[in-house]
């Protein structure tokens, strides 16, 4: 997304916890948690991957995209589908967006990247675009002198 900046990238932490799982320093309860909200967004809202569970293999991981910003008002904090973030991000001008990893078979979930959308992102490139509008804009409004004699066509 053009608006996309600030991304936050949680892989490291991810990789940290599926080892220690392997290693059985942590029990898949733990991680294997989501919430029925967290699946229930993951059901309605959530963008399917090609990526299998890490944990159980059965099923491909659901991203669940959650929005905060004061912009959004009674809706922050909401799942949201990627469409509906492309529209976000070109009405309003600042939107954190969380994205969420879950497994729908055995409820394994992490944040996996963080990142802000929204207008704000487009203010410089916005502000380059109207200093090239200035530059080029030279012409008077200089008009040449043709004043149409409408009154002389007499029968
Ligand atoms: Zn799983």
């Amino acid at each position: 997304m053009r608006t996309q900046r600030q991304i936050v990238d949680y892989s490291l932490q991810r990789r940290a916890v599926l080892r220690d799982v392997r290693n059985g320093r942590i029990g898949t309860l733990e991680v294997c948690d989501a919430s029925p909200y967290l699946r229930n967004a993951a059901t309605f809202h959530g963008e399917p991957t090609d990526e299998r569970c890490p944990i159980c293999r059965r099923d491909n991981l659901t991203l669940v995209h959650y929005v905060y910003g004061d912009e959004l008002k009674q809706s922050a904090g909401q799942a949201r589908k990627l469409s509906e973030l492309t529209v976000l991000a070109m009405t309003l001008r600042e939107v954190q967006v969380f994205v969420v990893e879950v497994c729908r078979s055995c409820s394994w979930n992490h944040l996996i990247e963080r990142f802000v959308l929204g207008r704000d992102g487009l203010a410089a490139e916005d502000s380059l675009r109207n200093e090239v509008m200035v530059s080029s804009g030279g012409g008077g409004s200089h008009r040449s002198g043709q004043s149409s004699h409408s009154g002389e066509g007499r029968r």
